[in-house]
């Protein structure tokens, strides 16, 4: 079976679940191969990996690919892509793996797709574009397939690889070393998990009035281990930082789960939500366009159907 490569997303010694996902989708399609950029390998990274069906494990465990941004990252994986082969290149559809896949399709010559929602036979990606309103299928035509999945595009199915390490130095251009990384400030965050990342999302706009009113939609949330977001309405008005803002100028979240509360669903709205799985819509007004792409909608009063359902939710558990 083809090599598949899968750069792993990794914060503190922890694979991330985006790179389950990657390594599910992968080997569905030929036979997965991790790439291990930077330091904090473990033995718990290694065992993780090889459950979710790596068959191999390059590891370039060199302070320095971490040192400086994103460009070792690309060079390490341009390298591999010219020893091994690969039938294809999979990272996650974040900020920096975006910019990894550019610019390694740049150094091997290579199409990239980025923002692929699903990955099928012969590298057919699926895209959803233009702010969600149309859906697209492409596949690379020159060079190693690099492609850029969202997270939460696969659900992670554990199926054990062999996991034989390689370890890899890679000597760093002097292009690689043009933008050093002088600090890592972590940031503070509750125990919710991280808004592109999260399974489930619960967000509120306008409708949900104020910032102390936030407080119902973070219950929610809470009940179901969801992450939260928010309306440009409810961030521009100052009710929640801007940070969770979901749509075209804010994140783009694919989760499972989305729950629209007190959100219109102006285009720029959905063009960040639209690929999620299933979506639920609390809105008093029945003529709200966010029905239109709902699975699910309650027409009713946000203060009244949220709290019953997280209390519903709760009593569930
Ligand atoms: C260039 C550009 C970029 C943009 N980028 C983004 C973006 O990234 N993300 C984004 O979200 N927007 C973005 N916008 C703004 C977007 O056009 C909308 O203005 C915004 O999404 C509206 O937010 P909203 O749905 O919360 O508010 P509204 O459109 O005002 O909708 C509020 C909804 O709440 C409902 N409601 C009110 N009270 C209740 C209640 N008690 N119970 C239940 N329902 C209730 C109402 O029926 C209504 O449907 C952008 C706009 C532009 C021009």
């Amino acid at each position: 079976m083809s090599e598949i490569l899968v750069l792993v997303e990794h914060a503190d010694g922890d694979v991330k679940k985006v790179t389950l996902e990657l390594l599910t989708l992968a080997r569905s399609l030929g036979e997965p191969s991790a790439v291990w950029a930077g330091p904090g390998y473990t033995d718990a990274a290694k065992a993780k990996l090889a459950e979710y069906g790596a068959g191999k494990i390059y590891v370039a465990e060199s302070e320095e690919i971490a040192g400086y941004v994103v460009a070792p990252k690309a060079e390490l994986l341009a390298k591999l892509v010219s020893d091994a082969s690969p039938a294809a290149v999979l990272v996650a559809a974040t900020a920096e793996g975006k910019e990894i896949a550019g610019r390694l399709a740049i150094k091997t010559d290579s199409g990239v797709i980025t923002d692929a929602v699903g990955l099928g036979e012969g590298f057919v990606a699926d895209q959803s574009i233009f702010g969600g309103g149309v859906n697209v299928r492409s596949r690379v035509t020159k060079g190693t397939p690099i492609v850029a999945v969202r997270p939460n595009s696969t659900a992670p199915v554990a199926e054990p690889g062999a996991g034989a390490e390689e370890k890899v130095e890679i000597a760093l251009s002097d292009a690689a070393r043009g933008a050093k990384v002088v600090e890592r400030v972590k940031q503070e965050r509750g125990a919710r998990p991280e808004l592109t990342e999260a399974a489930i999302v619960v967000s509120g706009g306008r409708g949900v009035g104020s910032g102390e009113n936030f407080s119902i939609i973070e219950k929610l949330a809470d009940s179901l281990g969801a992450a939260v977001g928010a309306s440009r309405a409810a961030t521009d008005a100052g009710w929640y930082p801007h940070q969770f803002q979901v749509g075209q100028t804010g994140k783009t979240v694919s989760p499972q789960l989305y729950v629209a509360a007190g959100i219109s669903g102006a285009i720029q709205h959905r063009a960040g939500m639209q690929t999620s799985k299933t979506i639920v819509v609390i809105n008093k007004d029945s003529e709200a366009p966010i029905f239109e792409i709902a699975d699910f909608g309650v027409v009713g009063d946000l203060f009244q159907v949220v709290p019953q359902l997280t209390e519903e939710i709760e009593k569930r558990k």
